[in-house]
């Protein structure tokens, strides 16, 4: 079974799609990969959607990712004696740590490290931005502040203090017991959420190590201006345009998409765009033509992945969500007089490597030759990413050791991720490559595919030869 586009779906799982049917059609409709969000269910709930996805990759004899998306640092005010309160803009409404139900003129925060980082003029937004305040004066432990933007006000809404680097673990004590539960599934990718500085992504790392991949989530002005360093010390980054779009206007977002996806691809990590892609699917089942524009811009960017949240979690409508995706990628794809020139104006130069310079040569082979398939073999995933990287115009059949890589690499744009046994030798490697590309159907007796190989086989960093062979 194989799939006519490069860039990939990732599909949130949630109530509405729970069932081996509904995954398993998710899955032929397009998804790639399948997110397990932890803000949300038990995790009785997600061990029963990581069995079933395994158990449809073991039907369909495809390796399917699976992310597990940890909650993160979300900052929540107290709760409300009446349930809600009415702010209106010129009001004046504290904030503080006594606890206790709040009044239309004060509320709890539970959270000391937030009074810490406020002064005067700071601005913090409440409901997602619905809601602004500035503080007038504060003293360590309470705020008064002015309300700038009123509105209504319920139990828990989320806060965040606009412009601030807070001091807090990237990590909370749930993120903790999620992760632990998280790695002893077996997931393949874990998501940071609200990432602020390159040592919250180190601080992951010192915990998984590279038994998943770390994808950080970019939701804070602060993480993008540290975003070179965090994409170094991430495997791939999301860009969380939901919480991104609180702290900064909108018409901020779409340039800082395209640097994001812009950065990812000079480093070589898979890039995911999330949030609202189809949101109007909740609830009928086409999407509005901005939304299939905006999912469209995303590919003619190059990212390597779309997402779906709600539309395939929550709503209505989640396997038509993942068809109208496919389908939307796939006629952006198609449209080459415009995809491919996006494509080559944006490729980053090749490192000063053995293998940026194979993959350099593949890409041009692709380009002068009817190449049916890009064939590589990879241990760590290294060598594939990198021949995603150049984006070369054939399908790249990407040859893992291991169920883990092999998993890994179905975010990654253009590549057909197999599993496949130890190969002994550079010769034995050409004659299972054509061997697979016709198995995944890829190629027909006589078609050229193009190999990377390298010996000795199977250990990282040694690939240095490139073979063109006929099938
Ligand atoms: P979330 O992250 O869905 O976990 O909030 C994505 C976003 O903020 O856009
Ligand atoms: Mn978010």
């Amino acid at each position: 079974m194989r799939r006519h586009r490069n860039a990939k779906i990732v599909a949130t799982l949630g109530p509405a799609s729970s069932t081996p049917e509904m995954i398993r059609s998710l899955f032929e409709a397009g998804a790639d990969v399948f997110r397990l969000n932890f803000s949300h269910g038990t995790h009785e709930d997600h061990r029963k959607r990581y069995d079933i996805i395994r158990a449809v990759e073991k039907a369909t004899g495809r390796p399917i990712g699976v992310l597990a998306d940890l909650q993160g640092p979300k900052l929540r005010l107290g709760t409300f004696s009446e349930g809600r309160v009415q702010l209106a803009t010129g009001d004046r409404f504290g904030l503080d740590l006594q606890g206790g139900p709040g009044t239309p003129q004060r509320v709890s925060m539970p959270h000391p490290e937030i009074f810490r980082a406020l002064s005067p003029g700071v601005q913090l937004l409440l409901d997602d931005g619905k809601v602004r305040l500035e503080v007038e004066s504060c003293d360590g432990e309470s705020a008064l502040t002015r309300v700038i933007v009123g509105g209504p006000l319920s139990d828990r809404k989320g806060v965040s203090v606009v412009g601030a680097i807070l001091p807090l673990s990237p990590l909370t004590p749930k993120d903790r017991a999620d992760l632990a539960y998280a790695l002893d599934l077996g997931v393949d990718w874990v998501a940071l959420s609200f990432v602020q500085r390159p040592e919250d992504v180190a601080e992951l790392r010192a915990i998984t190590g590279d038994r998943v991949g770390i994808v950080s989530k970019l939701e804070k002005p602060s993480a993008v201006e540290n975003l070179k360093a965090i994409v170094d010390l991430s495997d791939a980054v999301m860009v969380a345009r939901g919480d991104l779009g609180v702290e900064m206007p909108p018409e901020e977002v779409p340039p800082i998409q395209r640097r994001i996806v812009r950065a990812c691809r000079e480093a070589g990590k898979p890039s995911i765009v999330a949030t609202q892609m189809l949101e109007s699917m909740i609830g009928v089942p086409t999407p509005t033509r901005a939304e299939a524009s905006d999912v469209a811009s995303a590919i003619y960017h190059g990212a390597d992945a779309v997402m779906l949240s709600a539309e395939s979690a929550s709503g209505q409508f989640p396997l038509e969500a993942v068809s109208m995706m496919d389908r939307i990628i796939s006629v952006a794809e198609n449209d080459r007089g415009y995809y491919r020139p996006m494509n080559d104006a944006a490729r980053p130069a090749p490192a000063a490597t053995v293998a940026d310079a194979i993959c350099a040569g593949i890409r041009e082979a692709t380009r002068l030759l009817p190449v049916a398939a890009v064939v590589t073999y990879t241990t760590s995933g290294y060598s594939s990413l990198r021949a995603s990287r150049e984006r070369p115009a054939a399908p790249i059949l990407s040859m893992a050791t291991s169920d883990r890589t092999a998993r890994r690499l179905t975010l990654a744009w253009g590549l057909h991720s197999v599993e496949v046994p130890q190969i002994a030798s550079v010769e034995e490697m050409g004659a299972y490559a054509c061997e697979t590309a016709i198995r995944e159907g890829f190629a027909a007796k006589g078609d050229t595919i193009v190999v990377a190989a390298g010996a000795p086989v199977g250990v990282s960093g040694t690939t240095n030869a490139l073979k063109i062979l006929a099938v």
